[in-house]
């Protein structure tokens, strides 16, 4: 999958999750202003291809795009969603996190459906 299809799919994630479930209004920082969050995911989105970059041809797939870390990077997300952050600074890391997080994981679940897919490891 190429560059700016991962990094539309990728932004689309970020938004979807900025309204769907971060309302707490003791969660909210200046990060989630929706550029920022959105910048952020599309970030997460590019991260797999950077660490992995396909120019390292059709086999680069390897372990940050893995199932395994498609698993670490969902419980990274899913520990910041539940994380309660004290500081304003706390509270933008949270969002951080959270957005990359699914930028990245949108990044996997779209190469999984390619007919390649996603090793295991
Ligand atoms: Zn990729």
């Amino acid at each position: 999958m190429n560059r700016s299809a991962h990094q539309a799919i990728s932004a689309l994630t970020g938004i979807a999750t900025l309204v769907a479930f971060d309302k707490q209004p003791g969660k909210q920082s200046i990060a989630h202003n929706p550029v920022i969050a959105t910048s952020l995911a599309t970030l997460g989105g590019m991260l797999p291809d950077i660490l992995e970059p396909s120019s390292l041809g059709p086999h680069h797939r390897r372990f940050f795009h893995s199932f395994v870390s498609m698993g670490l990077v969902g419980y990274g997300v899913y520990k910041a969603y539940k994380w309660e952050p004290q500081t304003e600074l706390d509270k933008c890391l949270r969002i951080a996190v959270i957005m990359i997080g699914v930028g990245y994981l949108s990044h996997l679940i779209a190469d999984s459906s390619t007919p390649r897919g996603l090793p295991i490891i």
